[in-house]
């Protein structure tokens, strides 16, 4: 069995605890209008690696990332979640902690097995109403809820990650509504806002891909605040 590996980072601070081997999976069946990783999309691309590959490179930097651990990002690694369960596995067996940061798109039938395996999900929610989601990615997010309905049977420690994007998750009606339905989840240990750039915009013109969040601005100090505010009115640790 071989897996699309897109890119691999052997000191990411951003993608989980501590310091973390980021491994980006290729190939994403969403269209998120503000992606900055659109060369992930193809399903075919990247380069292929064994499952005993990544494990055999991994364990180089073991010493490193002992108070981190090994994050699957993206594209989407649920998409090849036997070749991310059988890298997981390993993991386990020599303790090394693991994180998986999803949109969530990816039906249970197909991923529920790979999760169970899992020690974090960092669950990027695109937008809790699944009309505006299918806006911005061109997917509802039915299978985002359900996925977060599983993590909460399963007593998995979740991160919720959430893009702030003017005119589309820039909506504060919308974030209550959000932090209400999430409040309900006793799973989530942390909510990840990340304020929307424009920093991969190159990608899409090289590419040959419209962007079409061109004139779109980043969120204002104070709006972040704002939103924070709306998370900690109902108990989250909002980072
Ligand atoms: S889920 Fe991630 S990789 Fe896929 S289109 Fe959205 S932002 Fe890009």
């Amino acid at each position: 069995m071989t897996g699309n590996i897109h890119s691999i980072e052997t000191c990411g601070t951003l993608d989980g605890p501590g310091i973390r081997y980021v491994i980006f999976m290729q190939g994403c069946p969403l269209r998120c209008k503000y992606c900055h990783n659109p060369d992930t999309w193809a399903f075919n691309g990247g380069k292929q690696f064994t499952p005993n590959e990544v494990v055999e490179d991994i364990l180089k930097y073991r010493s490193f990332i002992k108070r981190g651990g090994v994050t699957f990002s993206g594209g989407e690694p649920l998409l090849q979640a036997e070749f991310v369960l059988e890298v997981l596995k390993q993991c386990k067996k020599y303790g090394i902690h693991t994180a998986i940061d999803t949109s969530g798109c990816v039906p249970l039938s197909v991923c529920a097995g790979t999760l169970d395996y899992v020690d974090l999900v960092l669950l990027d929610i695109k937008h809790i109403d699944t009309n505006v989601c299918k806006i911005l990615t061109g997917m509802g997010n039915e299978n985002t809820i359900r996925m977060l309905e599983y993590l909460e049977e399963k007593k998995k420690d979740v991160w919720i990650r959430h893009v702030i994007v003017p005119g589309f998750t820039e909506d504060y009606k919308a974030l209550e509504n959000m932090a209400e339905f999430l409040s309900h989840y006793t799973v989530i240990s942390k909510i990840e806002l990340l304020p929307f750039h424009k920093m991969g915009e190159y990608k899409w013109k090289s590419l040959g891909f419209d962007y079409e969040l061109l004139h779109t601005s980043e969120p204002t100090k104070e709006s972040i605040i704002k939103v924070k505010d709306i998370f900690k009115k109902y108990k989250f640790n909002v980072i």
